[in-house]
């Protein structure tokens, strides 16, 4: 519970943390940030904060896919036209998000998925050209892995294809399910994570950590 701000403040904790993020990030596929502290400000590579709780995690992805699509955002407040594409299935913080995030629960339109509220990325095409046709600018689209009451994956591969020839920031809400990651067996699961722009991964779930533990990170440090 040390101030995090600065690294001055927390030292023995920051750097648990540096370092515990670098081998998340290696775990979904993405380029670990650099320990030479000189070499920080070259170069592409991964990032991300330990956050209290996955719903903090996936807040925090929102408010940085907002900046992303949005670069005036802090100055100029929300355009009023923003809007975020998850299942219906997805956790109820990613609703609460945007609501924290002044877009209103309305701004979150539903992707078609089976009975079982699975994602079709079939259907995405149509449902992207209908939000945009109304004005809308898509900020993010959220897909879990694995959904809370069913505990199914969305298709990430299929999904990252999409999104990535949209340019559409696309967050996956692994904070169930992204322990998957560090099985031989079940990693499979999430093929195609390293197509996403950040995921929420919960240490306080599957990784049985015992207290609240939660991180976000990013394949783009900036
Ligand atoms: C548990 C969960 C969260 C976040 O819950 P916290 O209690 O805030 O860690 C977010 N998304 C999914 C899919 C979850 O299962």
């Amino acid at each position: 519970n040390n101030p995090m701000a600065i690294y001055e403040m927390g030292p023995s904790a920051a750097s648990i943390e540096y370092f515990m993020v670098n081998w998340m990030l290696e775990k979904v596929g993405w380029t670990k940030a650099p320990t030479d502290i000189g070499k920080l400000s070259q170069g592409d590579f991964g990032g991300g904060v330990l956050t209290n709780g996955g719903s903090l995690a996936n807040l925090t992805a929102l408010i940085a896919a907002r900046t992303h699509a949005i670069p005036d955002i802090w100055e100029n407040g929300n355009p009023g036209n923003l809007a975020i594409l998850a299942p219906e299935s997805c956790h109820y913080s990613i609703k609460r998000a945007a609501g924290i995030l002044g877009m209103g629960h309305h701004s979150v339109y539903h992707m078609k998925t089976d009975k079982k509220g699975v994602v079709l990325p079939d259907a995405l095409p149509g449902l992207v050209s209908e939000i945009r046709a109304e004005g809308k600018k898509i900020i993010a689209l959220v897909a879990s892995a694995c959904s809370t009451g069913f505990g199914l994956y969305d298709p990430l591969e299929e999904i990252g294809k999409f999104t990535n020839q949209e340019n559409i920031w696309f967050h996956v809400d692994g904070a169930h399910g992204a322990s998957a990651l560090i099985s031989n067996t079940y990693k499979t699961l999430l093929k195609g994570v390293q197509r996403a722009d950040s995921i929420s991964w919960d240490a306080h779930k599957l990784l049985r950590v015992p207290a609240l533990c939660a991180a976000v990170l990013f394949r783009n440090h900036t």
